[in-house]
């Protein structure tokens, strides 16, 4: 284990103690779940019920299909839809563990119940400069997933032996979709060490990915071979290709939640190609995903221009414009602050 990890050695014993009664535990995670923080969160629940523990996994807003097969998601609160509950159970945490994301903001209106809350807070993350708020942090930026330091985080306390087939499937799920099946520069001969125990387990590896990767919906190919055939723009002089959809195409397609996850990636796969950018029209603002490859930094780009953040090759954020092209717009006008790691 690296020396980016911040949970001391030292307090390795008081989280052992802490961990040793049962406590009600609430797990959040970011808005718009992937498979990584659905599937730390749902791993994390599944160790820490085995230990005993009364556990809650509450998550902003609905996640997509392709992730509702992974064991214990049926046990999930959505704050979105179910707020009453989900304040009430934040608010009775005498534990809570913020999983796969750095900043309160984050989780949206759960954010403030989790600020006011007086429970011991954890933070189990690999997104960069987290946000001072949790008592114990066991964070890496250069960690794959945070399905992997879930992991890390059971073997840190020695409870590895309590990893059984219902959390390794969901861990090995999270470390899975946020690799894209183990291909980013971060993936190391520890994750797959870890991905090697968890399939001597019995975790049915397959499983995760016929789940996640085989089961889309005839409008959702459909709606990818539109999004390509028609909507795919390249800026040569940039090395950039982007999508844009607007509310009207997406409904077209009979759009479903998770349905455009992972457009963004059919960009990046184009020979050339170092940025890539989809903007969506949702629920009133503009959803945008940045993917870039090598030291094209689109966390910092993200933060900069669309109220956004993520990792330095994979972010995400946001406009309050009103259409997606008018996102692709500002896109264009911020693309010349970055031409030089673009083209050089
Ligand atoms: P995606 O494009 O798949 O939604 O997100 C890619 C990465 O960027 C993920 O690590 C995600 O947590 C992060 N991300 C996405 N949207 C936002 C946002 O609005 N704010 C911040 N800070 N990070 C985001
Ligand atoms: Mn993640």
């Amino acid at each position: 284990m690296d020396l980016l990890v911040i949970l001391q050695h030292m307090d390795k014993d008081k989280v052992k103690a802490l961990l040793a009664r049962p406590e009600r535990i609430v797990i959040v995670t970011h808005k718009n779940p992937d498979g990584d923080a659905i599937g730390s969160s749902l791993g994390l629940y599944h160790y820490l019920v085995k230990k005993g523990h009364p556990v809650t996994v509450i998550v902003p807003n609905d996640f997509a299909p392709f992730l509702k097969w992974m064991p214990g998601c049926d046990t999930i609160v959505d704050f979105e839809k179910n707020s009453i509950k989900a304040k009430e159970t934040i608010a009775q945490a005498e534990i809570i563990f913020c999983l796969d994301f750095n900043t309160l903001k984050r989780i949206e209106e759960a954010g403030e119940e989790v600020r006011r809350s007086t429970a011991i807070k954890f933070l189990i993350d690999h997104h960069p400069a987290p946000e001072e708020f949790a008592d114990f942090k066991f964070h890496n930026v250069k960690a794959c997933s945070t399905a992997q330091l879930v992991y890390e985080f059971i073997e840190l306390l020695g409870d590895k032996s309590l990893v059984d087939v219902n959390t390794g499937i969901c861990l090995y799920t999270g470390i899975m979709t946020d690799t894209a099946s183990f291909r980013f520069p971060s993936v190391t001969g520890q994750t797959h060490r870890i991905a090697a125990e968890l399939i001597e387990l019995g975790v049915p590896h397959y499983k995760a990915h016929e789940q996640v990767y085989d089961s889309s919906t005839y409008d959702r190919l459909r709606l990818l071979g539109y999004a390509l055939s028609e909507k795919m723009k390249v800026m040569k002089e940039y090395n950039t290709a982007y999508i844009s959809l607007s509310a009207e195409e997406l409904k077209r397609f009979n759009h479903q939640q998770g349905d455009t996850e992972g457009l963004v990636n059919y960009c990046l796969s184009m020979e050339g190609i170092r940025l890539a950018a989809f903007f969506m029209e949702k629920d009133g603002t503009i959803k945008t995903s940045f993917r870039s490859k090598g030291k094209v930094d689109v966390n910092a780009f993200a933060r900069a221009h669309f109220n956004g953040g993520g990792h330095v090759n994979a972010a995400g954020g946001s406009l309050n414009v009103r259409t997606a092209e008018e996102a692709v717009v500002k896109f264009k006008e911020a693309l010349p602050t970055i031409k030089d790691v673009l083209t050089k």
